[in-house]
């Protein structure tokens, strides 16, 4: 007897937790993905079935299988990266969890989503439209979304919808993303002995001015959308007798509505620059350190609907809804239905005492390829 896709997807689990390890255990930082991007790109090929398998020039891997004509187009990721350096990993077991950096967030999905490959060749589900799986770069911190930003620019047009798998999510299903914007804002001036050169600019009052200018800008707390403005680090100046040369700060702007975050940073910018320029010697510059962007996916959208059907079907309880900073924000950024959800539960993520759970992978694998093949047969 043939088995179908789920019941084979529930047989994968052993092996899913095994890949995960391997995944693991090759360190792949933000901007350095690559060896496990050619691991992983190396168990795609082994797959084989794909009508397209590509390495991208930043080391994201795509693999593409074209579905039935009309039906809707589905974009999966799973980021390779991690938080941790380029040092080496060691997974550990027992008592019904692995432990390791980046063991859920986000080895655990990658390997859900080999399988999920894998079963696409052996037992496929019907109906469902094209399926891009891809395991991409540059989800973390710094990395800002790079990974994904590509992805959805290079397949644009090439897909209806997409669905982020961050391992550690299986109770949590992502209907919104909040937008943040980063700064570091400096003033740089010619210093000079506080004496001898009495009277030319400083750089701390200069960006003592930058501050102040922001104050009255800062939301009220409890206003909705929830939006927020913080100065969060301060450093500068060189010693007590020496006019300031140098004087920066770190500025956190959020949102969880787009359009205020970006008012409010155009006035948050002008605000600074007027309150600066009347200081002669005083160069001023606002470098932009991250960009995240925020959307929202309604509860009642046919995705959603579809990740909801998929955990009834597998027996999962109803799902936290929440906002979060995932893949999923960027294509959620310019109102292509997104949302995110996981295979496994467990802690301590970004530490490196990261662990997850094994036991729920035999629903949270079943319950993936489900929510993909239920959102693959929605109408365009
Ligand atoms: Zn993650």
């Amino acid at each position: 007897m043939t088995l179908t896709y789920e019941r084979a997807l529930e047989r994968r689990t052993r092996q899913v937790l095994a890949e995960a390890v391997r995944i693991c255990e090759i360190p792949a930082p933000s901007y350095r993905e690559q060896e496990r991007a050619k691991y992983v790109h190396g168990r795609f090929e082994a797959i084989g079935c794909w009508d397209d398998l590509r390495l991208d020039p930043i080391a994201n891997v795509v693999a593409v299988r074209r579905g039935v004509e009309g039906a809707s187009r589905t974009l999966v990721a799973a980021h390779l990266d991690t938080v941790f350096p380029d040092t080496e990993v060691r997974v550990t077991r027992g008592r019904g969890r692995l432990t390791g950096p980046g063991i859920g967030d986000n080895s655990v999905a990658v390997a859900a989503l080999l399988a999920v490959g894998e079963v696409f060749r052996d037992a496929p589900p019907r109906g469902i439209g094209d399926v891009i799986l891809a395991a991409n770069v540059c989800e973390e911190g710094r990395g800002d979304l790079r990974g994904i930003r590509r992805l959805v620019k290079d397949y644009a047009g090439q897909f209806d919808r997409v669905i982020a798998v961050e391992g550690l999510s299986l109770d949590r299903v992502q209907v919104g993303s909040v937008a943040s914007l980063r700064y570091q804002v400096s003033v740089t001036t010619a210093g000079g002995h506080s004496y001898g050169a009495y009277g030319r600019p400083n750089a701390i009052a200069a960006l003592a001015r930058a501050i102040t200018a922001l104050e009255p800008l800062m939301p009220a707390t409890g206003i909705s959308p929830k939006t927020t403005m913080n100065v969060g680090v301060v450093h500068g100046g060189r010693s007590v007798n020496t006019i300031a040369p140098y004087a920066a700060f770190e500025l956190d702007i959020r949102s969880e509505a787009p359009a205020t975050l970006a008012s409010l940073d155009r006035r948050a910018k002008r605000a600074m620059r007027e309150a600066v320029a009347p200081i002669e010697g005083a160069d001023f510059s606002i470098r932009r350190i991250g960009n995240r962007p925020g959307g929202r996916i309604e509860r009642d959208d046919p995705l959603v609907g579809a990740v909801l059907e998929a955990r009834g079907q597998s027996g999962l309880r109803e799902p936290d809804f929440g906002f979060g900073s995932t893949d999923a924000n960027l294509p959620m950024s310019l109102g292509i239905p997104a949302t995110c959800i996981g295979v496994t539960t467990g802690g301590e993520a970004h530490t490196p005492r990261e662990w997850m759970r094994t036991s729920p992978v035999r629903k949270g694998l079943p319950y993936l390829g489900r929510a993909i093949a239920n959102a693959g047969r929605l109408s365009r």
